[in-house]
């Protein structure tokens, strides 16, 4: 009998560099590895995923399926007509190519744990093991708990105990590099150029594919901006974040990787305060954070507030705010801004994602549920957890979200993230030539001076949109825990 072959199925790893379920296929197939990538529109369509991000995904596999034949492994490709075929399509291909084991790296959202238990009986049906791996972050969710075992809903001392667990089990540890496999005489299978129902605006050239493009950009970002972020991160015109979300988000480079090149360009201890390394360490934390809060409480995957009490909370029904929020035409320029920023590149800085967040949840009044769903099926970065994180955060009924008296005056954020107004007339042309400060808030200019622009009146007056909100929380009161402090 040949010695048994190993099946990969990827996900959201597509790369070969630090991938721990593939580096342990190779590890243990006597036969080889055969890899498997799974095209299920109907879960894209069901998750609201990103035509741009779709896109994205099937350039990066065909980087992949490169890279891959550079080892001698096989990519193939299947489609599961419904997602509930999933499983069989995996265990079709195992049996296909006498696979006795398939390993993955584990998904932790709630529909993605409920497939992969599917897949796993349906191959244990077959005699075949599945094995997952703990591979999407850089410590395994689960790991860091509190010292009575339960969860962090605080990210300051999640953080804090997340830094102790990383001295404690010597991290970052990342997974030898992959050697080639005697070829085994399986053709990779083209990957499609675009999928039906999926078809993206957003410039391929925004966002190029790869593993060479993710490394590329931790590095210049690590040689060149890093030291600067803690100062340079929250202005929108600066190039003074990394772009790397949509590569950690599709597994195009791995947390582990860009943790370890943040530590050797260190400039101070890990949790200094001062550091733009330490500072960018954070927000890799923070990506940690709230993939551990998806697994502690599946409610935040099934559209339900972190903090129940919030659920009760009544939320304006005005469609015609929503499209003019969607639509980046609300004539609070900053906000137009970002939102066609995000149309045009799928892609929006993090300073606006909470100022266009905060703005449809306080200022609308609009359910952030809808902003979310907006989001998810704009961005090319799209991520459950991270999505909803920033939401709920943004909405005040998530964990450790700010407080719901903490309302951002859209107006004075603009001022003091954008002074020059440099990123609002970009965005939004129609401002380009009002002079000085008038651009953060054309209503204040003169009514002949307004007239002349081709720019909507704000839909909604912030001062009496805070009054609502705040007394929409308070009318939900203590039970919420968002009492004032
Ligand atoms: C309302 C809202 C929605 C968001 N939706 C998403 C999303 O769908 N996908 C997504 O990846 N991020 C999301 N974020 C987090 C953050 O805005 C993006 O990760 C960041 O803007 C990506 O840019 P970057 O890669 O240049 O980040 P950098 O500043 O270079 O940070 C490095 C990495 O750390 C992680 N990170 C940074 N900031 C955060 C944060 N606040 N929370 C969690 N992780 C963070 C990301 O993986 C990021 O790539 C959201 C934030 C908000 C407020």
């Amino acid at each position: 009998m040949p010695p048994s072959r190993t099946l990969m199925w990827f996900r959201v790893d597509l790369r070969v560099e630090d991938n721990t379920a593939l580096a342990a296929a190779a590890v243990s197939s006597p036969g080889g590895v055969v890899g498997l990538y799974v095209i299920s529109p109907e879960d894209w369509a069901r998750f609201n995923a990103a035509p741009c991000k779709v896109e994205f995904v099937l350039r990066n596999l065909r980087e992949l399926s490169r890279a891959l034949a550079g080892l001698n492994i096989p990519l193939l490709i299947r489609t599961a007509p419904r997602p509930e075929h999933v499983a069989r399509v995996v265990a079709e291909v195992a049996r296909e190519h006498q696979c006795r084991s398939v390993h993955w790296n584990a998904e932790y959202e709630v529909w993605e744990s409920r497939r992969d238990e599917q897949t796993r009986r349906a191959l244990e049906l077959d005699g075949v093991t599945a094995h997952a791996h703990h591979d999407q972050c850089i410590l395994p969710p689960g790991l860091v708990k509190t010292q009575q075992g339960g969860w962090y809903t605080v990210f300051t001392p999640f953080k804090k105990a997340w830094l102790a667990m990383l001295k404690q089990t010597d991290g970052p540890r990342i997974a030898p590099t992959m050697r080639a496999q005697a070829p085994l005489g399986i053709a990779s299978d083209p990957v499609p150029v675009a999928v039906p129902g999926f078809q993206s605006r957003v410039s391929p050239e925004l966002w190029p594919a790869g593993e060479a493009e993710a490394r590329r950009r931790l590095r210049v970002f690590c040689d060149a901006r890093v030291r600067d972020y803690k100062t340079a991160r929250d202005f929108p015109y600066l190039e003074g974040t990394s772009t790397l979300s949509p590569y950690l988000t599709s597994g195009v480079i791995s947390p582990r990787v860009c943790l370890k090149a943040a530590i050797d360009a260190l400039d101070g201890p890990i949790d200094s305060p001062k550091s733009g390394v330490a500072t960018w360490i954070s927000e890799l934390v923070w990506r940690e954070f709230y993939k551990n809060v998806t697994l502690a409480f599946p409610r935040v995957c099934m559209g339900r507030a972190f903090k129940p009490a919030t659920d009760r909370i009544v939320w304006s029904d005005n469609e015609e705010h929503y499209a003019g929020w969607c639509e980046g035409r609300t004539g609070v320029p900053i906000v137009d801004a970002a939102m066609r920023c995000l149309a045009q590149t799928g892609w929006m800085h993090n300073r606006l994602r909470m100022i266009v967040a905060m703005f449809l949840a306080k200022d609308l009044f609009l359910d952030w549920r809808k902003g979310e769903a907006f989001f998810h099926k704009s961005l090319i970065d799209g991520d459950l957890a991270q999505n909803n994180g920033g939401w709920q955060w943004s909405a005040g009924t998530g964990t450790d979200s700010a407080p719901y008296f903490r309302i951002f005056n859209p107006y004075s954020q603009s001022e003091k993230f954008d002074p020059e107004g440099a990123f609002v007339r970009r965005w939004v042309p129609e401002l380009r030539d009002v002079q000085g400060a008038a651009v953060h808030n054309p209503a204040e200019l003169p009514a002949l001076l307004r007239a002349r622009l081709d720019y909507p009146e704000p839909i909604v007056d912030h001062a009496l949109a805070r009054e609502r909100v705040l007394k929409a929380f308070q009318a939900i009161g203590a039970a919420a825990g968002v009492e004032a402090k």
